[in-house]
This record gives C-alpha cells, structure tokens and sequence, in this order.
C-alpha cells in the first residue's frame, strides 16, 4: 500500500511521486513562493462581489451561451478552499408561490480576492463547468480545457500556491499598473 503523502502536500496528492519530489525540493530550498510570484507577477482587480458577477458572467457569455442563468456570485469566507475543489455551485430550491425554482449560484473562497486572476480563472471556469457537468469525470475536464485551455497547469500551480498558503506562506502578489490606471488590456 502506497504510504499517505505527508500533510504538506495533501493538496497534490493526485500528482505522480516525481513530482511531488520536485515540490518538496523546492519547498526545502524556500523557492516555491518565488517561483509562484515569478510566473504570476500580479494579482487581479475584481476586488467585490459586483466586479466577481460580472467577471463570471463574461466568461459564461462567451464560453458557455445558453448555459442556465446565474442567480448569485459571491466571495465566501466562511467557505473551507478545499471542501469541493476550492468552490461551490449550489442548486437552491426554494418555493415560489406553489413550485420549486432551483436556483444556481456560485461562491468563491475570499482567498481568491488575492491572488493572479489565472486563479480566479481557473475557479470561475471549475464552477461554471459544473452548471452542465455535475461530476469531475472526462466530460466535465473537456469542457473546463475548452472554456480555458491552459486548465490543468493552473489547477496544479494553483495548489502549489495553496500548499505554499498552508505552510504559512500568503504571497502578496502586487497590483498591477494597469489596473491601478483602471486599464484593460485585453
Ligand atoms: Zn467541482
């Protein structure tokens, strides 16, 4: 029986042992944080839960036309980053007038207010999936990759960033320029 991956790396575990050794290598050698801040130089600017509606709402315009509408986008600090797969799409039933509307909504742990907007990318595009996916199977990946195409690196650099998180080390990733101008680039 394969030993448990020591607690460090519980957010890699699905990734094969030379990999996990290339991690633990460069934790020992403190550069995991710098290597992080090196390919993200900065952090984002959708600092509210108007800007994170709107931010979703474009990638679903774009990317998943004709996916059901969204009835909440929120930041959720009290929202455990790992407890499903560091977001949460919820079905809300509630009762309007004599049937049952379900409601969908999508809540982002607040950790993402700061960090590179790959991140928040990448979770915007998991939760998004998952209004015509439920399960994490081979469709629901397919369709994560065609909504953002660099998906499994960023997953993984992601949770580098989180196990760096977890060993107390909260990276400050700097504004940009471009969005202290208020400036679009893309
Ligand atoms: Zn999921």
């Amino acid at each position: 029986m394969k030993p448990e991956p020591a607690p460090p790396l519980k957010y890699l575990a699905a990734y094969p042992a030379h990999v996990l050794a290339q991690v633990q290598s460069l934790l020992e050698q403190g550069q995991l944080g710098l290597m992080l801040l090196k390919k993200y130089p900065c952090a984002h600017a959708v600092r509210t839960d108007k800007a994170l509606y709107d931010y979703v709402q474009e990638i679903k315009a774009t990317k998943l036309r004709g996916s059901e509408p969204l009835s909440k986008v929120a930041f959720d600090s009290k929202l455990h980053v790992m407890a499903h797969a560091l977001g949460t799409h919820t079905t809300v039933s509630r009762v309007q007038g004599s049937r049952l509307k379900a409601k969908r909504e999508i809540r982002v742990a607040t950790l993402f207010k700061d960090t590179p907007i790959e991140f928040l990318r990448m979770i915007t595009v998991h939760e998004l999936a998952h209004l015509k996916e439920r399960a994490h199977d081979k469709a629901f990946y397919q369709l994560c990759c065609y909504m953002e195409p660099d998906y499994h690196q960023v997953e993984f650099d992601l949770r580098l960033y989180l196990t760096h998180l977890d060993l107390g080390g909260k990276l400050d990733w700097p504004a940009s320029p471009l969005y202290v101008l208020n400036l679009k680039i893309s």
